[in-house]
């Protein structure tokens, strides 16, 4: 599933096969997505049998599944080949569903507000294990979702060959075929990933995580701020826009008594003119280990505040509250229930 179509054309040849094979099992693999090569009706038995001595197609299973009472969202955890976990939320929107999946098992970024931090890095995610994210919960939930955010556990950009990978396969014309217009790459700032994947010019939005104006309060919450400032991240930001004409979105946690004051909002809004840009305000979502909250009217406020400035900016409706949607929380239960032997639920 990692393999591009030229990639698996390579390997047909390898084996001593005609090329034209490799468009067939590729539209298997990502049109009709079967599991198995025996259900490959077009291909010969005996590549068929050669496949499977030479391949295997790697999947996942659902380890938990949560589905929201309130608003229908559906939490899935998978496993992993190697007995990892990941987890996805399927969310429904007016316009149809969107899908948010995780790029590593664990993050290494260790920003201070979220779960996907206290559970620890463990590795990067492959192309196929971010793809059949996406193609599992689309059987599953027997749907098919116009929207990708790749805003679960991990940092996209600290997995940029597999994560750009990812959005070749996801996009190839002679299987997903989705629009790279309808995915959203969100980055805690790894600037340099930024002016690369700028230069791909791939129509993808991106979403940067920033959560403070102030450079100092950055990095107290998250600390890749100390590897690049937030100058130079708004800079990367300034250049995103310019190279792909595409909006940028700001994301911004409001915390009560760490970056929902007026002057707060007044830096972010002198730090961010000019740039074609939205800003996405999101309550902090409570991590049972972290005292962060914030009140519903203080980020009311806040996107009055940057309103009031000219700042294009909403709140967003919270999804899932009632099975942990956010981000690492369900992973961390789940490793926290193995070390106790499996007793909570
Ligand atoms: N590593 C990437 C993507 C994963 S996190 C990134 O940092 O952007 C997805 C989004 O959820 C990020 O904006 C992140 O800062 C935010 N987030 C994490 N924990 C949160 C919490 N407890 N409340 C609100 N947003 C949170």
């Amino acid at each position: 599933m990692s393999l591009s179509l030229s990639e698996l054309e390579d390997e047909l040849v390898k084996l001593g096969e005609k090329k034209f094979r490799a468009k067939q099992i590729f539209q298997w693999l990502h049109q009709k997505r079967v599991s198995d090569f025996d259900e490959m009706t077009n291909i010969s038995v005996q590549l068929r049998g050669l496949l499977n001595q030479c391949f295997c197609i790697k999947s996942l299973f659902i380890a938990k599944r949560l589905e929201s009472c309130i608003d229908n969202t559906v939490k899935y955890l998978y496993g992993l080949s190697d007995g990892n976990y990941v987890e996805t939320v399927l969310m429904k929107y007016n316009y149809g569903y969107s899908i948010c999946v995780s790029t590593q098992v664990g993050c290494k970024m260790g920003c201070r507000f979220c779960a996907s931090a206290i559970a620890g890095y463990v590795r990067s995610l492959e192309p196929s294990e971010i793809l059949m994210q996406i193609y599992e919960t689309e059987k599953n939930a027997g749907i098919r979702v116009s929207g990708i955010v790749l805003m679960g556990i991990g940092e996209p950009l600290d997995n940029y060959d597999n994560v750009v990978k990812f959005f070749r396969l996801i996009s190839a014309p002679e299987g997903n075929n989705l629009s790279l217009r309808h995915v959203t790459v969100s980055t805690c700032g790894i600037v340099p990933k930024i002016y690369e994947l700028a230069k791909l010019r791939l129509g993808l939005t991106l979403s940067v995580s920033l959560h403070s104006a102030d450079n100092d309060r950055r990095s107290e919450i998250m600390p890749v701020n100390n590897t690049y400032n937030i100058n130079e991240l708004i800079r990367a930001c300034r250049y995103y826009v310019d190279e792909t004409g595409r909006r940028v979105t700001f994301e911004y946690a409001v915390i009560d008594d760490v970056n929902s004051s007026k002057a707060d909002a007044d830096k972010l809004a002198d730090l961010i003119r000019g740039i074609n840009c939205h800003v996405n305000l999101i309550p902090v979502n409570k991590v049972k280990e972290r005292n962060f909250k914030t009140a519903r009217e203080g980020v009311e406020k806040f996107a009055e505040y940057l309103q009031k400035r000219g700042i294009n900016a909403t709140v967003r409706r919270t999804l899932g509250s009632d099975i942990e949607a956010a981000c690492g929380q369900l992973r961390r239960d789940a490793l926290k229930n193995k070390e106790n032997g499996g007793a909570e639920d």
